[in-house]
């Protein structure tokens, strides 16, 4: 469990400052006005930048190191900054940062991981490890627990999205189900949300903010720069600190906590919904035994059990209709889907009855 970020604690728990040191000034100058605006809880900035393209601005490197300690000590706040390989640790821990956090693309890899957890035994430096780039759960685990056999127990994750290709709305992907059975699979570690990479641009930023609050998140990590639109990495999606107080000011935090009154209503609701629930599987157990008739019909005219056109006319009439339903189209794709793939389980059992291989297998 972090040592700093105590779960069910003081909400937003927040880390800001800018994406990456630039100058001295800079960090100074966005330091002291985060300061007068907002009380954040640990200051950021990002030393080495890994970026995507070559001969973008890949950070001061190590002469930035002293601005973060020297401007955390300013306002008496704890300073972290964002490490990739042994060196980096190495460094940040001789600067005097407080806590490290390692960065989604380090998280990838866990030859990576290793190197660090390996550089940091016998430090108890608390770390904290953002998501990493693709949507794998395990690999996320896998970085505590290498962090762990390492000794580092003082964990945090942060939650920063996932990469798609030309994603509509968000830079990275929420995919909110990852973090929330990150915290199924881990309770102890406390949960932050990052939705500065997660939006990609300002214009987001309340609304993923508000959303992981609402999903019990234990803080937020936000990037805040004196002058955004000038600065050299992410200008899109940083705020001025002013703008952050603003933004802090509109976060609605809801209890955690159900009194009693409110419990009882909410049983009430709950109560209705597991009888809507239990029609729901009633009439799902039902319409798979009408695709076993389906599939014995199936069977005695020898016609293959996927018929792509009446599946096309299936499918769009559902999406059509999901206005009328009130549902999302993509939950309608997906209903349909699992539906599908559960009437052609159904109709193989009844079609191929003796078709499977031993378990050794190999064929009978
Ligand atoms: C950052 O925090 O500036 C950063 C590079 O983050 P990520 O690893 O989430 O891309
Ligand atoms: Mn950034």
């Amino acid at each position: 469990m972090s040592s700093l970020i105590q779960k069910g604690g003081k909400r937003p728990f927040l880390i800001a400052g800018p994406c990456s040191a630039e100058t001295e000034e800079q960090v100074m100058e966005t330091v002291r006005q985060l300061h007068a605006s907002c009380s954040i809880d640990v200051l950021r900035a990002g030393i080495w930048k890994p970026r995507t393209r070559p001969d973008s601005f890949e950070g001061v490197g190590e002469e930035g190191l002293k601005w973060l300690v020297d401007a955390g000590k300013m306002i008496g706040v704890p300073t972290t900054t964002e490490i990739a390989n042994a060196k980096h640790a190495e460094l940040a821990l001789k600067a005097g940062v407080d806590i490290l956090w390692i960065g989604a693309r380090t998280t990838v890899n866990p030859f990576a991981i290793q190197e660090i957890a390996d550089a940091l035994v016998g430090t108890k430096i608390p770390v904290m490890v953002k998501n990493p780039v693709n949507p794998d759960l395990e690999l996320w685990i896998g970085a505590f627990e290498r962090l762990e056999k390492a000794g580092i127990t003082d964990l945090t994750a942060i939650h920063r999205g996932f990469s798609v290709y030309k994603h509509p709305k968000y830079r990275n992907v929420p995919s909110w189900e990852l973090p929330i059975s990150l915290r199924e699979r881990l309770p102890h570690i406390p949960l932050i949300c990052d939705p500065s990479h997660i939006s990609g641009k300002r214009a987001l930023l309340l609304e993923v903010s508000q959303k992981a609050m609402d999903l019990n998140f234990d803080g937020l990590m936000i990037e805040s720069h004196i002058n955004p639109d000038e600065a050299w990495s992410d200008a899109a999606q940083q705020l001025t600190p002013a703008n952050l107080r603003i933004l802090l000011d509109q976060l609605v935090l809801r209890s955690r906590e159900v009194s009693d009154t409110a419990l009882l209503g909410l049983e009430e609701l709950r109560e209705k919904i597991g009888i809507l629930d239990d029609r729901l599987f009633e009439i799902l157990t039902a319409r798979m035994r009408l695709s076993e008739e389906v599939g014995a019909f199936k069977q005695g005219h020898n016609i293959t059990i996927l018929q792509e056109d009446h599946w096309r006319k299936m499918i769009s009439s559902r999406l059509e209709k999901s206005g009328e339903y009130g549902l999302a189209e993509r939950f309608v794709r997906l209903m349909m889907d699992a539906l599908h793939q559960e009437s052609i389980r159904h109709q193989t059992r009844v079609m191929n009855p003796n078709v499977h291989l031993p378990p050794n297998g190999k064929a009978d």
